[in-house]
């Protein structure tokens, strides 16, 4: 990866360059909020935003791209590069458990068309993005859940793998005989990858992946594989994905809503805040739970925007690729 392209914004706007994925494990914290997140310029296309400080998987996105490839083969390829780290516990291999200790899966993609596939609880394959894609091409269905998306899986290729790293497994056995773990936000149990991006044809494709809340439920599906609540686009106005608390994205219908704001002549900024601000309106307790939101317009305008602190997106276009902390609600 070209690790000196990779700039992390640290505070007010000045830039520090860092030296690439590993460098800034962990250091989300560290950055401060960019008063104005909401990024502009309508020249910069081709671009690809996501969820957290992904900076390789943004690169690859971005090089799909910058051949002439179109929006949805850079989420798909962006996406894989989280799902194939083993070292990211919440996406692909190495996703932490459910508190049975399976690592179940979920994902979803969008094409510029507004065809969709989604896959949810797959087990044993380190790629749903790519298998989310099958169904919506091979199939005449848009979601397969299950035992039923493995088969589906492995008869289009995909090999089954065990899922549960080392470190995965310990982190579950050692939330199992801590009976008063609890989460801390940003850090621990949210990190959903979701993507956004516009070709040079100006097409809009977005994908989402994720292994779901840590230590789940069985059974429990969140929002990222779901239509409209983890991603939507719209290729006549925009695309939106969410991370964060499921549930609360769900029952708001969160991507489908900013899509609809930015329709009626919102920024993307303003329409990931007012999104966040209609969870937090029914939510007394929001502050025991994190939700953010990135969104882009046709225009190529980005904005993200979450309850709390600890929140970033990474965009990469004009050659750069850039990690920016993101304004929250939550100023107490
Ligand atoms: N949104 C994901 C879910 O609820 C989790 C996350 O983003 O951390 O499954």
């Amino acid at each position: 990866m070209k690790r000196r392209n990779f700039i992390q914004r640290t505070a007010l706007g000045s830039l520090a360059v860092v030296g690439g994925s590993k460098a800034l494990a962990g250091s989300l914290s560290s950055t401060e909020p960019n008063p104005k997140s909401s990024m502009s310029n309508s020249e910069a296309m081709p671009l690809v935003v996501a969820t957290w400080n992904v900076p390789n998987a943004t690169e690859a996105a971005y090089t799909v791209l910058q051949s002439g490839g179109s929006a949805l083969d850079a989420v798909e390829q962006g996406c894989r590069v989280e799902e194939a780290n083993a070292e990211g516990q919440s996406v692909g291999i190495g996703g932490l458990p459910d508190r049975e200790g399976h690592v179940t899966l979920d994902a979803c993609i969008m094409n510029s068309k507004g065809d969709y596939g989604a896959v949810v609880y797959l087990q044993n394959i380190k790629h749903p993005i790519s298998v989310a894609r099958k169904v919506m091409e091979e199939t005449p269905h848009v979601i397969m859940a299950g035992s039923g998306a493995e088969q589906f899986a492995v008869s289009q290729g995909f090999p089954r793998e065990n899922l549960l790293t080392e470190a995965s497994k310990k982190a579950w056995q050692k939330w199992l005989v801590e009976a008063k773990y609890k989460p801390i936000i940003n850090i621990e149990n949210h990190d959903t990858i979701g993507m956004l991006a516009i070709d040079q044809n100006g097409d809009i494709a977005g994908g989402c992946t994720t292994s779901g809340l840590a230590y789940k439920m069985a059974g429990r599906v969140g929002d990222s594989p779901i239509i409209g609540s983890g991603l939507f686009i719209d290729n006549e106005v925009g695309g939106a994905t969410a991370t964060g608390l499921g549930e609360e994205v769900l029952k708001t219908v969160g991507s489908f809503l900013i899509v609809e704001l930015m329709r009626q002549g919102r920024s993307p900024q303003q329409a990931c805040e007012e999104a966040i601000g209609r969870i937090v309106k029914k939510n007394p307790n929001y502050k025991d739970f994190q939700v953010g939101y990135i969104a882009v317009n046709k225009k190529g305008e980005v904005g993200y925007y979450s309850i709390h602190q600890g929140f970033s997106a990474t965009c990469y276009r004009k050659g750069t690729n850039e990690n920016f902390a993101s304004d929250y609600f939550d100023k107490s």
